[in-house]
């Protein structure tokens, strides 16, 4: 434990932290945590409280906190060979092996993985990967990524581009001019109520149709989209909806990135959500769970189809021009090797499916009736609850309720639990490292239903 008296002053004056209101946490009105430690799916905090993380971080922390295993593979690859770079190709034992473990789970019309150190780059290297492709097959005008409303891609110019969430762009000039967005497959917040699963996918396809249709098909690259919307609400899509759009995409020519830095590696309790919703992507972008964000890493998984064109284009033009001092970090590397072993051991993916699944019932029987829960829904370890202002005349909160977020709060005050409030301001995250337990699934709906009763 740190016992320094001016952690906090020193954090408040110099410390710049990333998804934050820079002025109310200056003016002490953000809290200052200090984070210990953690074991499973526990975490400690510098007062001395025992946190249950319902959120896994960042939906990141898949296999628990404190994993000796992964933990002695990053010191002794740091004592053996902390550093050495990947280009003109070097490797390590570590990245090597892991680009084989990682092409043994994807799907097996994948060819190869680019390793990055965030899901931010690994996105903006598959659209540079996407626009050297189509230059290559002599197709320049085709360079439009379509993306959804509520999907998040990362942070930076052309994955915060890709972001539909309005924070993401305000005041930072995005998106950039390449990037449109269609219709998120939400089918609570739907325009018209009476439309069906059925009808809401057929309208989700016929807005894609119009947009592709409008621009040009010859002028579109890519659609990229999450399994299941993450950060935008946790949003599974309706039955029918990944198969109605991989098709128009088929029919057009234009290449599917599945963002799976939330999903790969068993959120679902699938390996990947390709396998879990039968998509055949072209790129796969992996993250989080490719570590358990033990040590950061992540990579664009790369199709046959994509990798024969990235190949002749190098006997054209000549290496590659596309490299990361990091890509392939051997630390990162060595971490990702001993967390997807420590998940075929544990049984975690399957432990995901199941848990996931007691999640998300006992929180549809605990609040499914309440007048102010509008939606329960999840997949595997996704679970989230949206709340209404009115159920009936489904009337929804003012974001500036911060209904989410004053039931966060309440969440950690009462029962030292850890949910995430999403961006929207009403809807209420979880998302446990996979090897929650059927009594902490259960600890997390009780806080839960306390919260909520707290608050509304
Ligand atoms: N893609 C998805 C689906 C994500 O959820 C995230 C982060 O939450 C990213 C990309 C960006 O990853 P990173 O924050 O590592 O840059």
């Amino acid at each position: 434990m740190l016992h320094n008296d001016k952690l906090e002053q020193w954090d408040r004056e110099n410390f710049f932290h990333p998804s934050t209101h820079l002025a109310e946490f200056a003016r002490g009105n953000v809290p200052h945590r200090v984070i210990t430690g953690g074991t499973g799916c526990h975490i400690e905090d510098r007062d001395g409280n025992r946190l249950l993380d319902a959120f896994a971080g960042l939906y990141c922390v898949n296999v628990g906190y404190g994993r000796s295993d992964i933990a002695d593979a990053i010191s002794d690859q740091a004592k053996e060979l902390a550093y050495y770079h990947s280009y003109v190709g070097h490797g390590t034992e570590a990245s090597i092996t892991l680009a084989k473990m990682v092409l043994d789970r994807a799907p097996d019309h994948m060819s190869k993985v680019y390793f990055g150190l965030s899901g931010s780059d690994a996105n903006e290297t598959n659209i540079k990967l996407i626009w050297y492709y189509n230059n290559i097959l002599g197709r320049p005008k085709k360079k439009k990524i379509i993306s959804r409303w509520r999907g998040y891609h990362g942070s930076g110019l052309m994955t915060g581009s890709l972001t539909g969430l309005e924070l993401f762009h305000n005041k930072f000039d995005l998106p950039l001019a390449q990037v449109l967005h269609t219709e998120a497959p939400y089918y609570f917040r739907r325009e018209d109520q009476s439309q069906s699963e059925e009808q809401f996918v057929a309208h989700c396809v016929a807005a894609l149709e119009e947009t592709i249709a409008r621009e040009g098909a010859d002028t579109i690259a890519a659609f990229i989209g999450e399994p299941v919307l993450g950060t935008g609400g946790i949003v599974p899509p309706p039955a029918g909806y990944w198969p109605a759009i991989q098709a128009v995409l088929d029919k057009h020519d234009i290449l599917l990135v599945a963002d799976e830095v939330v999903t790969g590696f068993g959120r679902l309790g699938s390996m990947f959500g390709a396998d879990h919703f039968g998509l055949k992507p072209d790129l796969i972008t992996i993250a989080k769970g490719l570590t358990s964000a033990y040590a950061p890493l992540s990579g664009s998984i790369v199709s046959d189809k994509m990798w024969s064109v990235l190949e002749k284009g190098t006997d054209e033009n000549g290496p590659i021009g596309h490299g990361w001092t990091y890509s392939a970090h051997p630390i990162g590397a060595a971490a990702g090797v001993a967390n997807l072993k420590l998940i075929d051991e544990l049984n975690l993916v399957e432990n995901a499916g199941t848990v996931g699944a007691y999640l998300n019932k006992t929180m549809t029987e605990a609040l499914g009736a309440h007048a102010n829960v509008g939606d329960i829904r999840g997949e595997g370890m996704m679970c989230a609850v949206e709340f209404v202002a009115d159920k009936d005349s489904r009337t929804f909160f003012d974001a500036a309720d911060k209904i989410g977020p004053q039931i966060a709060v309440k969440l950690l005050e009462q029962d030292n639990v850890i949910a995430r409030a999403m961006p929207q301001g009403d809807i209420l995250g979880f998302a446990p490292p996979f090897c929650l337990t059927r009594e902490e699934a259960d600890q997390v709906v009780a806080a839960t239903v306390r919260a909520v009763a707290t608050v509304l």
